[in-house]
């Protein structure tokens, strides 16, 4: 049973010492995304198989071999969910919210399971933030779209990150496409890996996406989308780019991304990382005109992204972003009787109604044993309680970072630990700009 000790291949533990980092990360996000009119949206984290696997067709990595299906114990199948968008637009159906005003703007932040190999920057449980923009068919949409994930990457501290951006077309410009890419690959047909020879009757796009080397090489000189758009596809793509320069959004047209998943339409992009190696792809994201008639609703034109968080914290690190650190508590109580301990636990429980960050000796250790704890979970403040301070009803509150005391009486504890708490506070910020104005 050594399994009882050890994670599951391919997921890891978000740490108490690390949580603070997801948390800043989290809330940036969803309050970007919130500036840009979009609302959370939580849904679960499985679904009937069907939600994901639309067709029998279907020649995605993600649906052909990287799900977690299962039958439950009624005899349902069952998948984690290897991505949102496709549970979102099922919950956004069944819960008719399409029938409210569009376009309709929901995001989220969650868990995503594919059976792909580990390695750095792909898990088996990894995390998307991501958008969904229901019910928008113009191109400035699209650009809206990757301003705001380019918000959020600011907002979260990444340095340099690539936009690139291509577009699809729509099943009509593709039908072309898709002949033009299958006498290109016949004539290559001895080199494709097996999967790729699978795929070139039946989706051909998807060998553009294959990631072994020798298949990545013959797709290098193949035919590019975006020279088989129709008329309609070429001036929506056009105008999207006359959007981003509006907004001074700098991008680069790769005609060479496809993304992972089938239901894209027109605009597609993936935001691109320098500094992370292999898996460098941060974001992806793009246009799905076709989605929503596909899970039976009527058609309706959307798009979104969505962002490997695993993947942004792995960016921040290389780049020694500067991330909030963990919040201290504000106060340690220690005390050195019986009766101290009862008082400690009466001004614990009204400071922290008061909102402090509170903590007092709850496994019965020595004083010097409870000052090192003090010292090592970094409290701000300390106070000492013994009979004495108790009969005075008073104590000395030290400051754990400078050794300064002062007494202060029991009954205006949370006033004297606030105006410590922001005299701290206050000299940590001209120490700051004091610093700054020397160099
Ligand atoms: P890739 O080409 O790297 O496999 P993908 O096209 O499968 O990516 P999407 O389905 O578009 O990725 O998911 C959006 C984002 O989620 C990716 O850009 C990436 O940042 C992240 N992501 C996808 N798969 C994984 C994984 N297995 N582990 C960690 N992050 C992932
Ligand atoms: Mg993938």
């Amino acid at each position: 049973m050594a399994e009882i000790n050890r994670a599951v291949k391919g997921t890891n533990d978000i740490l108490p010492n690390n949580v603070h980092k997801w948390q800043f990360v989290e809330s940036k996000m969803l309050d970007t995304a919130r500036l840009f009119g979009f609302s959370e949206i939580r849904v679960p984290v499985f679904e009937h198989t069907e939600v994901f696997k639309r067709s029998v067709g279907d020649t995605t990595d993600v649906v052909q071999k990287e799900m977690y299906t299962f039958d439950d114990k009624g005899g349902r199948s069952i998948t984690l969910r290897p991505e949102l968008t496709a549970g979102v637009i099922r919950s956004v159906l069944e819960n008719g919210l399409t029938n409210g005003p569009l376009p309709l703007k929901v995001c989220y932040v969650g868990g995503c399971y594919r059976y792909e190999k580990p390695q750095a920057g792909r898990l088996r449980e990894f995390h998307q933030f991501g958008v969904e923009c229901i019910g928008a068919a113009e191109p400035n949409a699209d650009a809206e779209l990757i301003s705001l994930a380019k918000q959020v990457l600011n907002n979260i501290g990444i340095q340099r990150i690539a936009l690139e951006i291509n577009s699809i077309g729509c099943p009509e410009c593709r039908k072309n496409y898709q002949q033009a890419l299958k006498d290109y690959f016949k004539a290559n047909l001895d080199s494709l890996c097996d999967t790729c020879k699978d795929r070139l009757e039946r989706n051909p796009m998807r060998i553009l996406d294959c990631k072994s080397p020798v298949c990545k090489d013959i797709c290098k000189n193949a035919p590019v989308v975006i020279d088989y758009l129709c008329e309609e596809c070429e001036n929506h793509f056009s105008a999207v780019k006359k959007h981003l320069d509006a907004a001074g959004i700098e991008y680069t047209i790769n005609p060479h991304i496809v993304r992972g998943l089938d239901y894209y339409t027109r605009t597609v992009f993936e935001f691109v990382s320098g500094d992370i190696g292999a898996q460098s792809t941060v974001c992806g994201g793009g246009r799905y005109d076709g989605l929503i008639s596909q899970m039976g609703g009527k058609p309706t034109p959307s798009l979104g992204f969505a962002m490997g968080i695993e993947r942004l914290m792995m960016v921040l690190e290389s780049q020694n972003a500067v991330l909030p650190t963990a919040a201290m508590p504000d106060l340690y109580i220690a005390s050195m009787s019986e009766n101290a301990s009862l008082k400690a636990t009466a001004l614990c429980h009204k400071l922290r109604e008061d909102g402090f960050s509170v903590q007092t000796d709850i496994s019965a250790r020595g004083l010097k044993a409870q000052m090192k704890f003090a010292n090592k979970i970094g409290a701000k403040y300390s106070m000492v309680l013994g009979d004495q301070e108790l009969d005075d009803n008073k104590a000395r509150l030290k400051n754990m970072q400078s050794g300064e005391e002062n007494e202060i009486n029991l009954d205006n504890l949370s006033d004297a630990l606030l105006s410590a708490l922001n005299q701290e506070a206050l000299n940590t910020l001209t120490d700051t700009i004091s610093k700054e104005q020397l160099f």
